[in-house]
């Protein structure tokens, strides 16, 4: 893993990048951790990975 995952507490929507301020909405990705994947959301301006808590 070469990136920091940076958790977010979704407060009504996640739409605007808290890192860059890109405000059209984020790519998806997932990742494995023990028995959870977790859904994680990606920048697609400046890359920042976030964690808003969803699990699939
Ligand atoms: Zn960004």
């Amino acid at each position: 893993m070469d990136y920091d995952i940076i958790k977010v507490q979704l407060d009504g929507e996640f739409k605007i990048c808290p890192s860059c301020g890109y405000k059209d909405g984020f790519h998806s990705m997932f990742r494995k951790e023990g028995g959870i994947t977790r859904w994680l959301f990606i920048c697609p301006s400046c890359h920042s990975v976030f964690d808003i808590g969803f699990t699939v």
